[in-house]
């Protein structure tokens, strides 16, 4: 696998992962991913990213009852 952005040599390690959304801040912070190794750049794995997506999904509903509207 070649870095899309320099086509550096990518390696397996892990990265942060941090997402702002309407009301919270999700950081998750060892999930496995491809690091170039030449710019640093990221990229998950489509397993990573569902992953991620249910945990998103998850905390939007439970966090619905939460949150003061208006
Ligand atoms: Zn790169």
């Amino acid at each position: 696998m070649k870095c899309m952005h320099c086509q550096g040599k990518m390696k397996r390690g892990k990265a942060p992962f941090e997402i702002g959304k309407n009301g919270y801040r999700l950081r998750l912070e060892r999930i496995p991913a491809w690091i170039c190794t030449q710019c640093g750049e990221i990229y998950f794995e489509q397993n990573e990213v569902d992953s991620i997506q249910r945990v998103i999904q998850a905390v939007d509903r439970q966090t619905e009852h939460l949150q003061a509207t208006g």
